[in-house]
């Protein structure tokens, strides 16, 4: 006679859940799917689901307790030699399914078994809507100062006579008879199976009868309208504002999707930017240079110019700094300098009265007048 609780490895003692956990592990090592072929496999398989059909049910444990596999033979003398439990794999299976499944035929065994997944067959199908994206050009200057600005954008929104539900009314939604309701189909291919979005409802879990008129069942219409967008100051090309619901509606009581105005700033002709910091190259002249000068610089943020003293000695590509003259920080910390980068011109087309000038000043000019050369000079004279 066959022992189930040897079967499963466990003791006459051995508590519901003991019983579940020896059955599961051994079903899972002697599962069918995992064994392809193994006629041995496929015996034991059907003995442990055998004897946990019987020891899971406390009352045809009793009946087993008392008076053996035999009593709980289909239909007592007439049952036959071999008659207990299992007379096809079929049954096996579905003993194995219920099992992992928790009662509810179909569901995936991983899911059930892991504790993941589908806590009960939910019906909602609740999903934010889409995102959108926009682009909006701006000058410098308009990235300097801030601006607001004003675009057309087109969206899904829930459709007001229906609120978003796509029917007629409440009377014409009734649940998916495909998945019932759960959104959800189980497909078994073998030892796995798979949830898919029910392709009958896609995923909705519900079906419309007769659709609202104005949105033909999607729940949604086209929506046209003018959003303005205040662009801070001190935005940055190719910087991304989000604008919070500003995007397609929900699905089933979602959340909007949000809109992102990706920003494109022009260039300036004399402004770079580098950070919060702008920059702009001067280019004064050779004398200028040497003999230091006023100058006066426009201003991106102010009516009035700009004035910055340029020392005498200033050399080609020396950067004078004008604290707080640069752009604003975007997030409102401070703002940036303004980098002045010195271009040295040198003089051309001379005159010949500056020419003989200039030839003069060479005659008489001194090594202390030019530092860098005097050191270059005395550097590459041990290579000679
Ligand atoms: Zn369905
Ligand atoms: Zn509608």
């Amino acid at each position: 006679m066959t022992d189930y609780y040897k079967v499963l490895g466990i003791t006459k003692s051995a508590t519901q859940d003991e019983i579940k956990k020896a059955y599961r592990k051994l079903a899972l090592k002697y599962h069918p799917d995992k064994n392809q072929g193994d006629s041995a496999a496929e015996a034991k398989f059907k003995d442990i689901s055998e004897a946990y059909e019987v020891l899971s049910d406390e009352q045809k444990r009793q009946m087993y307790d008392q008076f053996g596999a035999n009593a709980l033979k289909g239909g007592g003398a007439g049952g036959g030699p071999g008659g207990a439990g299992f007379s096809s794999m079929e049954d096996a299976l579905r003993t194995f399914m219920g099992a992992f499944g928790g009662g509810r035929g179909g569901d995936s065994v991983f899911e059930s078994f892991f504790g993941g997944g589908f806590g009960g067959g939910h019906a909602e199908y609740v999903t934010q809507g889409a995102s959108k994206k926009a682009e909006i050009k701006i000058s410098f200057e308009e990235a300097a100062k801030g601006i607001d600005k004003e675009i057309a954008i087109s969206n899904y929104a829930q459709c007001s006579t229906c609120s978003g539900s796509g029917a007629r009314s409440q009377e014409d939604i009734s649940r998916c008879d495909a998945c019932q309701g759960t959104g959800q189909v189980h497909q078994s291919r073998g030892f796995f199976s798979m949830s898919t979005v029910c392709p009958h409802c896609h995923g909705a879990g519900k079906m419309i009868k007769v659709a609202c008129s104005d949105c033909h069942g999607s729940g949604k219409v086209k929506h046209k309208q003018r959003v303005t967008i205040p662009i801070p100051a001190g935005i940055d090309d190719g910087m991304r504002l989000k604008m919070a619901g500003y995007g397609d509606a929900g699905e089933g009581g979602g959340p909007p999707g949000d809109l992102y105005v990706y920003i494109r700033v022009m260039p300036h002709d004399i402004f770079k930017r580098d950070g919060d910091n702008l920059i702009i190259e001067l280019p004064v002249s050779l004398t200028e240079a040497a003999l230091g000068v006023k100058k006066e610089l426009p201003s991106l943020l102010s009516q009035k110019p700009l004035r910055i003293s340029v020392p005498h000695g200033t050399q080609p590509g020396k950067i004078l700094r004008v604290k707080g003259e640069g752009m604003k920080n975007v997030h409102g910390r401070g703002k940036g300098d303004l980098l002045v980068k010195i271009l040295v011109e040198t003089p051309v087309n001379l005159s010949p009265k500056q020419k003989s000038l200039l030839e003069e000043f060479q005659k008489i000019e001194s090594p202390d007048n030019s530092p860098q050369r005097q050191s270059f000079l005395s550097k590459i004279k041990s290579l000679f």
